[in-house]
């Protein structure tokens, strides 16, 4: 009796353990965040002092793998002496640096906390493709994609994490992406902030012990981030790709998750992302360390909602406009640029029509107001002066939504006027048209005044949208 009442308490006591620890590590956050990354683009030069004072601190040990492409160097930290060995790998893909910036502050974590690393052993490459994270790009420095290079490893760099692999027989790997913010969880409105994949390991999708650990850890780490960020984990696909590292590290024995960060409101440098992988990273490698996830059921894993591409920046609903004498009402889904250098935000056309089973990370429902796409200032200006005078908000509550100059002068500051700049020879093209184009055409930077009795209530300019509600 005795024994069967502690094989009953052990799971919900290590849970408890469990959930405390998540709930700590999000309070005391701050505390670990290094503060160096602040961004998400770094490049290998702005870990390398990080990862070379890791070799003086009591416990970590720093191994250089190999050298990239470029002759960068690949370095594998690792911690612990457990017999589990766990493997976490992030940046295979050079934009997708969020679990890395994470991995540093894991690192902070485990310089103070070492308890939790009671019977395993962590290795961590926090930066798989210094070549393509040099210029921000998803491929390497020949153009190969490495998460498809798993089989072929025609690059160092996929080389290099199958020999780490192999060497450790990784017990547990954490395979760490990040996925565009324009992934939704399905049927809602909400990012897909973080999704999860346990791959299979064949066509047939088969569920062996190893997919099955993977499956565990994923449900754990789901009701975490559920308490931080309610409805925004995803479940990616499963389909089985051969050429993929998750796939083939799964079929060769390692429990493997795929771990991709996505999008969250206002947060363009994924600094809460980050934060929610360390609380959810370091709960897995507990739950590990702790054995907690063996006695979960695997059906919880089919709950997770699956992931869908459904979202925009922005979305437009019921815009009515007059095109050649006829009425049509469309909805938009407009997806903003990155900020360019001189801070001007833009935004383009992405879809346009019934977008009812789409959804924004903004929505603006058009109905009741009118579309107008307004007009050119009047005069025409020839220099920075003549437009630095000008209040551009009051020019769009007159309904001017572009000024035109004779010709762009060099120096202008656009910072965060809201208005469209023209020259004299596009009005020309413009007149010269003989059938205009419709307005708000697919692919373009739209421009227009949404007003209501006269009030200006939103203006789009060059696809930025302006809230003249508030
Ligand atoms: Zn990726």
């Amino acid at each position: 009796m005795k024994k069967l009442l502690i094989l009953f308490f052990i799971p919900i006591l290590a849970l408890s353990q469990q959930k405390r620890l998540s709930e700590s590590l999000f309070a005391e956050y701050e505390t670990y965040k290094e503060p160096s990354l602040t961004q998400r683009e770094f490049t290998h030069s702005d870990i390398e002092p990080l990862i070379k004072k890791l070799k003086t601190e009591e416990g970590f040990s720093v191994r250089t793998l190999g050298k990239s492409i470029q002759n960068r160097s690949i370095s594998m930290i690792s911690i612990g002496s457990g017999k589990t060995n766990i493997l976490l790998w992030s940046q295979m893909h050079g934009d997708e640096s969020t679990a890395t910036m994470a991995i540093f502050d894991i690192f902070n974590y485990l310089k103070k906390n070492k308890k939790i690393l009671n019977d395993i052993t962590l290795h961590f490459i926090p930066m798989l493709n210094p070549d393509g994270a040099e210029v921000f790009k998803r491929r390497n420095a020949i153009g190969i994609d490495l998460n498809r290079d798993a089989l072929r490893l025609q690059s160092p760099e996929s080389k290099i994490l199958k020999a780490a692999r192999d060497s450790l027989q990784a017990d547990f790997g954490f395979n760490l992406h990040d996925q565009s913010k324009y992934y939704n969880t399905e049927k809602t409105n909400k990012p897909a902030t973080i999704s999860y994949l346990a791959p299979a390991y064949n066509y047939a999708k088969s569920i062996n012990k190893t997919r099955k650990n993977a499956m565990k850890i994923i449900i754990q780490m789901n009701d975490i981030i559920q308490q931080y960020a309610p409805g925004q984990v995803g479940r990616y696909s499963d389909d089985f790709e051969p050429r993929a590292f998750g796939d083939n590290i799964q079929k060769w024995g390692t429990s493997t998750i795929l771990i991709e960060s996505g999008g969250y409101k206002n947060d363009p440098e994924k600094q809460f992302i980050r934060k929610l992988n360390f609380v959810s990273i370091l709960a897995a490698i507990q739950s590990i360390s702790i054995k907690s996830y063996e006695n979960i059921s695997i059906k919880k894993y089919d709950e997770i909602p699956k992931n869908d591409r459904k979202l925009f920046d922005v979305k437009f609903t019921n815009i009515a406009f007059t095109y050649l004498r006829k009425n049509y009402t469309v909805d938009l889904g407009i997806n903003t640029n990155k900020i360019e250098s001189n801070s001007y935000q833009t935004g383009l056309i992405i879809d346009k029509g019934d977008l009812s089973t789409y959804y924004g990370y903004q929505t603006i429902d058009g109905k009741g107001l009118t579309f107008n796409i307004g007009k050119a200032y009047p005069k025409i200006l020839s220099n920075t002066t003549d437009f630095e005078k000008l209040n551009c908000k009051e020019l769009l509550q007159q309904g001017y939504t572009s000024v035109v100059f004779d010709s762009i002068p060099e120096n202008i500051n656009l910072t965060k006027q809201p208005i469209k700049i023209m020259t004299v020879q596009d009005v020309v093209i413009k007149r010269e048209n003989t059938v205009p184009n419709s307005p708000l055409q697919l692919g373009s930077k739209p421009t227009f005044l949404l007003t209501k009795g006269g009030k200006l209530f939103y203006a789009v300019i060059d696809g930025f949208v302006y809230d003249f509600t508030k």
